[in-house]
């Protein structure tokens, strides 16, 4: 169990701000693609699909609006709809969230995670998961502890928002200066932009369904093959 940073009166040295599916967990998506199916069918009573859409990297509020679309609503209608589906959604995956996740915690991520803690670096979250998903999939994983913030995908239109809002809650809440040094730690060449367009560090880890060659070719100042390869020293 470690100490949350927000605990301590001086900032952290650094700060690393994690993407969930693909990063820390891996195989973890059926139940959270069959609620986000289910939130448009409590809506329209039509049943979509996403076994066409490629869902990695992607905000949960644009896939909402891509299953809406096959259901054949005009824009400004789903639109309209949106706030609805993310809460049925949220409460879909919560009243029917897997058991148990920490079979699907990746490589690395829990020592990782700890080492953290040790060198009193502070971890947050930036996810396109909707915020009470991503929370319960860190509960299951084992691993919520080690997270009091993040942003999610109801928290701004694009990943490289979320992770800006992120920054800017560690600077209000004083859990890293100024000065930190910030990383994004992610396994889509999304991840890699929000970092770039953050100008904070961008690490990127081939444990998602990117590959090597797509990763490097979003040029990341670290590609690790998973966390075990990761040092903390690497983000100070
Ligand atoms: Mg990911």
């Amino acid at each position: 169990m470690c100490l949350s940073p927000l605990s301590k009166t001086m900032p952290a040295p650094a700060l690393a701000l994690f993407d969930i599916d693909g990063t820390l967990l891996r195989r973890a998506g059926r139940h959270h693609k069959l609620a986000l199916i289910d939130s448009v069918r409590q809506a329209t009573g039509c049943v979509a699909s996403l076994d066409e859409i490629p869902t990695q990297g992607m905000l949960d509020c644009d896939l909402l609006r891509l299953l809406l679309a096959q259901t054949g609503l005009p824009v400004p209608e789903i639109e309209a709809k949106l706030p609805q589906l993310i809460e049925a959604a949220q409460e879909s995956y919560l009243s029917g969230s897997p058991d148990d996740l920490r079979s699907s915690v990746c490589p690395g991520v829990v020592s990782l995670l700890d080492e953290l803690a040790r060198h009193g670096i502070a971890t947050g979250l930036v996810t396109g998961n909707l915020s009470a998903i991503g929370w319960r999939k860190m509960e299951l994983a084992g691993l919520r502890a080690h997270f009091t913030f993040g942003a999610f995908a109801e928290h701004g239109e694009t990943r490289a928002v979320l992770a800006a809002i992120a920054i800017r809650e560690a600077r209000r809440k004083a859990v890293v200066s100024e000065s930190s040094r910030i990383s994004l730690i992610g396994d889509h060449p999304n991840d890699i932009r929000a970092a770039r367009a953050n100008g904070i560090q961008a690490i990127a880890t081939a444990t998602g369904l990117s590959t090597r060659e797509e990763l490097l070719a979003e040029g990341p100042d670290i590609l690790v093959g998973d966390l075990t390869e990761l040092a903390p020293a690497q983000l100070l």
